[in-house]
């Protein structure tokens, strides 16, 4: 039986499953009660699994693999299931599960990037170090949550004061330049890295607060929060790819030491870039980003390349079948 493509309903499960579909696949959509109706109403999925909570998946497992699904994992798979529920899920994974690892610890990705050659932002050990502007990341916050800046110590612990239930967290220098996140595909296929598509988010209330004077935000005592909401598309100057392709290859090519298959398919580099033009990655995820939602028709990038609609979503599926007719399936898939 044909293997059909699978995933949760949320994160980038549309275009996910219609690039399946595009690429002659049947699909099947795992979703949350109450989170439906976007997959019936574009009709991407050819079943419509509703569970009350993704602890039931365990128990869909034995019908999903008697259905020959494959998983495609994306951003709300982790909390959906934290990293090792995925590691002990029995179902067909598109990815290297062996990355996930890498990933999860803060530590080991900044080796990972640092190794690879990349600029990563300064790490601060303990708040007394501080002697610039910092921005805090608290452990698991999903899209920049709660995030805040502190200049020095004295802000660090008042507005640490603010938020007494809050655990781990990192401190890292505020890069000021541009945000940008660089969607990639690389396939283990062909050994052949694109750059798919690009964007820059839209955050509540970093994104708005220039609306109001800065003697009115003073007065309100705002504090910037980096709380995403969506995603604007973006293309950079045709003099920066070289470098990106450079960085994109290198973070690859590291992950092969590092883990059995290494990293491949879809992956993001999410950066701050200066008026220097210096590139400071401070994060990496390697799967398929929210980031590449406006491409479901394509991007300016991925027509150059290819002569149908290929959003990321597809470009997996695409992977997948290329994997099948080259009888070489095994090596995409954990
Ligand atoms: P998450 O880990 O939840 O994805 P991010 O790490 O993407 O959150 O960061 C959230 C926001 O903070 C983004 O707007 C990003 O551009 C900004 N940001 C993160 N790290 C830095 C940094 N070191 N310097 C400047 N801006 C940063």
């Amino acid at each position: 039986m044909k293997p059909r493509i699978m995933t949760l309903g949320s994160h980038t499960a549309l275009q996910i499953l219609k690039g399946a579909k595009d690429e002659g696949f049947e699909t099947i959509v795992v979703v949350k009660k109450g989170f439906d109706e976007p997959y019936r109403s574009y009709k991407v999925a050819d079943e419509i699994i509703i569970v009350d909570d993704y602890s039931e998946f365990r128990s869909l497992e034995d019908d999903l693999k008697e259905k020959n699904a494959i998983l495609i994992p994306h951003g709300s798979i982790f909390s959906a299931f934290t990293v090792a529920g995925i590691k002990d899920s029995t179902v067909r994974y598109f990815g290297e599960k062996e990355v996930l690892a890498l990933e999860e610890s803060r530590s080991r990705q900044r080796e990972w990037l640092q190794s690879a050659g990349l600029t990563m932002p300064k790490k601060f050990e303990k708040a007394e170090d501080i002697d610039r502007a910092t921005i805090i990341k608290f452990n698991g916050a999903g899209g920049g949550k709660g995030y805040f800046l502190a200049k020095n110590k004295q802000e660090f612990d008042e507005k640490m004061a603010e938020r007494p239930h809050e655990e781990g967290y990192i401190i890292q220098e505020y890069v000021i330049g541009n945000p940008i996140y660089v969607h990639y595909f690389y396939s283990p296929l062909n050994d052949e890295l694109e750059i798919m598509s690009m964007d820059k988010r839209y955050e509540t209330n970093v994104d708005s607060i220039g609306r109001i004077s800065a003697k009115d935000q003073l007065d309100l005592n705002l504090q910037t929060s980096y709380n995403i909401i969506g995603n604007i598309p973006l293309v950079v100057r045709e003099s920066m790819l070289a470098e990106l392709f450079r960085m994109g290859r290198a973070v690859v090519e590291e992950s092969k030491k590092l883990t059995g298959k290494g990293m491949f398919g879809p992956f993001c580099l999410e950066m701050v870039i200066t008026p220097e033009m210096e590139y400071y990655v401070f994060e990496i995820s390697a799967r398929i980003v929210a980031g590449s939602n406006p491409f479901v028709g394509g991007s300016p990038y991925t027509d150059l390349r290819y002569d149908v609609p290929m959003s990321t979503g597809r470009r997996i599926s695409l992977e997948i079948k290329n994997a099948i007719e080259q009888g070489r399936l095994d090596e995409v898939l954990t």
